[in-house]
């Protein structure tokens, strides 16, 4: 304590380390110092990435949120560095200060840490990726898919679009169900976007693409009813589907090679890969087998409960969306503030109960939108399509942007009325 107030170090300044920071000022006051870690000074709007891709807009102009403000409003002490350790004994965290080349290693003290640093996007363990792959998950990837679209790269031939397997660790297997992919959403939505491409440039139509899935039911956490009604559409429209191919294990000139089953010949490959944690946390007594950081449903790791996270980084959070980040930011600030005395434990103690909330982009101004809890053992599975999930899409990515991350409550429920009563299909 520097100056008597409890520190609070937050790693990650993504949409759940931004959350948490937000949440936990809100809920503890000005009871905590806040600290936040990120080694970049923006936050990547990443679920609006194949949106642009194949609007032809650059996603680094548009979807790159220049933090400073947030952390300002949130009262939170910023540093561009990068997490290289840490030590939930001595409870310490060891960085490398970004602005410059040339810093040591630094060590910052936590009296709470909220681990909130996302994953690695393990396309480095596909063999062929860098040569023959394309992918959707950064401004990088986004840009050099957009060049082969826009640019006469793509010479019309048949694409595949799928995830390689997700490797989850066991820990919290009496707390959520086990996937075979990481993140299902941008598959399907990569494919629908895809076919309106396609269309649009002259190319065909969905009988060129072949969308695969690792396990044996693709987006399997969107719940059983909204997945059948969606394979059911894409399978009318003309799109393949093959299921049950395990992971990729390479990516060729011709296609890729699974393994189970034949090679998937395609001219253009965009794939999710597995979702990794950093190498550093492999091995720590807050970690499981993976790296994964393994809390219970109040994100608190039950040996070091000063350690919670939130975000991709949680082993709790599968699939990994940013939507359960959100959720889980929320418990961050309220369990930080009970412990400060700001908060009852009947408003603290509330645990996640996630939610798969997920609009996907289909091109043409149109959008599918889901939102379900079936595969966490709930009843809600709901599916719509058309143009207000995409008006939704669109403005909550401004309200986001305008807000520096504070979405109001009444965002959310507008939106959840507005696609599943007022007005879509
Ligand atoms: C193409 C695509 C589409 C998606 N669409 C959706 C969607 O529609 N809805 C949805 O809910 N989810 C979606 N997701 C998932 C969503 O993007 C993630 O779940 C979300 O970004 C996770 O947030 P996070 O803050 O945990 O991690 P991240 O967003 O990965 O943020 C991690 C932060 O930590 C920083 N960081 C990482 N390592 C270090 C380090 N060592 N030191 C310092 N800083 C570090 C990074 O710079 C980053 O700012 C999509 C994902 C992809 C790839």
């Amino acid at each position: 304590m520097a100056n008597g107030k409890p520190q609070v170090v937050i790693l990650g300044g993504g949409f759940a380390g931004l959350g948490s920071a937000q949440k936990v000022r809100e809920y503890a006051g000005d009871s905590v110092d806040i600290t936040v870690l990120d080694r970049n000074s923006y936050l990547l709007y990443i679920p609006n990435i194949p949106a642009e891709v194949f609007e032809n807009r650059d996603p680094a102009a548009t979807l790159r949120m220049n933090t400073g403000k947030a952390w300002q409003e949130a009262g939170a002490t910023f540093i561009q560095g990068e997490v290289r350790g840490i030590n939930p004994d001595l409870r310490t965290v060891e960085f490398l200060p970004k602005e410059r080349d040339g810093a040591p290693l630094e060590v910052l003290h936590y009296d709470y840490l909220v681990i909130a640093f996302g994953c690695r996007l393990a396309y480095d363990q596909i063999p062929g990726f860098a040569e023959h792959g394309q992918a959707i998950s950064d401004t990088y990837y986004g840009n050099k898919l957009r060049r082969t679209l826009f640019e006469g790269g793509y010479k019309g031939g048949p694409i595949a679009i799928g995830s390689a397997r997700f490797h989850q660790g066991s820990a919290v297997k009496d707390l959520v169900p086990m996937a075979d992919a990481a993140c299902e959403g941008p598959p399907v939505e990569v494919m629908m976007s895809m076919a309106t491409w396609l269309k649009n440039h002259g190319h065909g139509g969905p009988d060129k693409i072949t969308v695969f899935t690792p396990g044996h039911m693709i987006a399997e956490d969107a719940g059983e009813k909204v997945v059948t009604s969606l394979l059911g559409i894409a399978s009318q429209m003309g799109f393949h589907y093959q299921n049950n191919r395990g992971d990729i294990t390479e990516i060729t000139p011709e296609g890729l090679r699974f393994e189970h089953g034949d090679p998937l010949e395609a001219e253009l490959k965009i794939v999710l890969p597995d979702w990794v944690p950093h190498a550093f946390m492999k091995g720590l007594p807050i970690c499981d087998e993976h790296g994964f950081v393994v809390t219970d449903m109040l994100m608190r790791n039950r040996k070091f409960p000063e350690v919670l996270a939130c975000g991709d980084a949680a082993a709790v959070t599968v699939p990994k969306l940013g939507a359960i980040g959100h959720q889980q930011s929320e418990i961050v600030g309220k369990q930080i503030a009970l412990d400060m005395g700001r908060v009852s434990p009947e408003l603290a103690n509330e645990p996640l109960k996630p939610l798969v909330y997920c609009i996907g982009d289909m091109g043409d101004n149109k959008a599918f939108y889901i939102r379900s809890d079936s595969w966490y053992g709930g009843q809600t599975q709901v599916l719509k399509m058309g143009r207000i999930p995409y008006l939704l899409k669109m403005q909550y990515k401004d309200l986001f942007f305008r807000t520096q991350g504070r979405i109001p409550p009444w965002g959310l429920d507008a939106a959840q009325f507005l696609a599943e009563r007022l007005f879509a299909a």
